[in-house]
């Protein structure tokens, strides 16, 4: 359920929404005054958005539902009687059926409650060796003095003024054959539709049915678990009074790895090589995530190409449900070369006897151009704004493509 902040009867009374109850009492008194039809015949509406407005404001239930769903939640929770559409669909725009589809009842025909969604951070180490955490969290429950009645039994009373819907209607004759009609909140009962003696209300909630509780929730992270992956806890959101509570839905969220990186049930990283180790073979020991040290064996005779990617199987991650099947790790190959002039000419020369043979040059013929290859920094390359004439580094490269000699040799 979205859960937009919805601030509409608090604007209306000119209230921040972390008003208190008097300071909500004193702005609809003073609105109420202000705009009441005996002065203001022409502001009936503004006055039944006043009265609105307090009305659901001062009811703790009704406040809290209207501060969590917003409208919608008042709409499901509210239980108005007649004339409510008409003031909703005043204050919020639309009529009261548009939202019928969106609500949410059990089969038993009780409302329920908001699911709880908290993320949960978990490591990648935890996602494949499986984890037990404990979550500690505060929530409402009904208060267990009063059975979430608010008092004792037969001390909740429905409200006599009002017959229980929090409300009183007035009708008022402006002029003959001419009647206004009124909502306003039931003094009685502060519009909650029922009253309970001050005497008679539950010591423990002063009467308001749930308490706060903390809850230490016990978590599971099962081998092979995913970013995103939701663990519900059934029913263990806030409780209220005839409502089915909410379930407490954790939603994983995978940190990033220093060396790992997952997709799917595979495993994905890079790892740097020397030029003697692309050409010669080489072996590596690799940390895994459960601790393990793993050797990786390239035998001497294989070359690795740089950028290129080799594979160990079942080296992955374990599957969700069925570990013991794992994904594979790709490994892809940073191979670092050495720097300018690390040899000197003449064990160059051994080098080259020693490398495959170079690729026969094509002859050339006709007018040439000799072009520099200078170095080139990716990074600054082509910000260096001040050189920007024909031979700049870039072009460099093209010449070799496009100029005569090449030409010519195609020929
Ligand atoms: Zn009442
Ligand atoms: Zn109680």
């Amino acid at each position: 359920m979205a859960n937009a902040v919805d601030t509409k009867l608090y604007d209306i009374l000119g209230v921040p929404p972390s008003a208190s109850e008097n300071e909500l009492k004193k702005a609809y008194r003073k609105l109420a005054k202000e705009y009441h039809p005996d002065k203001n015949p022409n502001a009936g509406d503004k006055f039944k958005e006043i009265s609105f407005a307090y009305e659901v404001l001062s009811n703790p239930e009704k406040r809290e539902l209207y501060d969590r769903y917003g409208e919608q939640g008042l709409r499901e929770g509210g239980g108005g009687g007649g004339g409510m559409d008409d003031i909703f669909s005043h204050i919020f725009g639309g009529g009261l059926f548009g939202f019928m589809g969106g609500q949410s009842r059990n089969r038993n025909g009780r409302r329920r409650g908001e699911d709880m969604v908290h993320p949960l951070k978990v490591s990648l180490e935890d996602l494949y060796n499986g984890k037990t955490t404990k979550l500690q969290l505060s929530k409402n429950v009904l208060c267990s003095a009063c059975n979430g009645q608010g008092g004792k039994t037969g001390a909740v009373q429905k409200c006599v003024a009002c017959r229980g819907r929090g409300m009183r209607v007035m009708i008022r004759q402006l002029a003959p054959g001419m009647v206004q009609q009124m909502q306003s909140v039931c003094s009685d009962c502060n519009g909650e539709g029922e009253v309970i003696n001050e005497k008679d209300r539950c010591k423990k909630c002063e009467g308001k049915k749930v308490v706060k509780e903390v809850k230490i929730l016990e978590v599971h992270v099962d081998k092979g678990m995913k970013h995103g992956q939701k663990i519900t806890f059934g029913g263990e959101a806030d409780q209220a009074p005839g409502v089915e509570p909410g379930d407490i839905v954790l939603i994983l969220q995978e940190k990033e790895h220093d060396i790992f990186r997952r997709e799917g049930n595979d495993l994905h990283m890079t790892h740097k090589i020397g030029l003697v180790e692309a050409l010669c073979g080489f072996q590596f020991t690799l940390k895994h995530l459960d601790g393990r040290q793993i050797v990786v064996k390239y035998p001497a005779g294989k070359v690795i190409e740089p950028g290129s990617i080799r594979v160990v199987r079942g080296e992955g991650m374990p599957q969700y449900r069925n570990p013991f099947e794992k994904g594979d790790l790709y490994i892809k190959f940073d191979v670092q070369f050495p720097d300018n002039n690390w040899i000197s000419p003449e064990k160059m020369t051994e080098l080259e006897d020693l490398l495959p043979a170079r690729a026969e040059a094509p002859s050339v013929c006709g007018e040439i151009e000799e072009v520099d290859l200078q170095d080139y920094d990716v990074k600054h390359g082509s910000a260096g704004g001040h050189r920007r004439e024909a031979y700049n580094d870039s072009s460099d490269e093209e010449s070799g493509h496009h100029g005569p000699g090449v030409q010519c040799a195609h020929q």
